[in-house]
């Protein structure tokens, strides 16, 4: 993949490495972790999502509003997929307080 100029170069790097990371973990898989191997197969789902996201460029922006997201909140979780603002309408997610 060719680097990018700007704010998605660094961040698409944490994205592919955080992905790379979870798929060599889940690989490996084992038996009597269920909840831990869901928890890991779900967040490399939102990574991948991510990176798909930022192939077409529309990398950074809210899924639900179509609003930028914060910088802040990329750089704490790249994979993230709401900004604040949807984040607080979502049900069930547990919010970083
Ligand atoms: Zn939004």
């Amino acid at each position: 993949m060719k680097p990018r100029p700007g704010q998605g170069s660094q961040l698409a790097g944490a994205l592919e490495s955080a992905g790379s990371g979870l798929r060599g973990e889940t690989s490996v898989g084992s038996t009597g972790l269920d909840q831990a191997r869901l928890d890991q197969e779900h967040e490399l789902q939102r990574v991948e999502a991510a990176l798909k996201r930022l192939d077409h460029g529309r990398f950074g922006h809210c899924l639900y509003c179509g609003d930028q997201i914060g910088l802040g909140r990329l750089k704490s979780d790249p994979a993230v997929e709401s900004c604040d603002t949807c984040e607080e309408d979502e049900p069930g997610s547990p919010g970083p307080s």
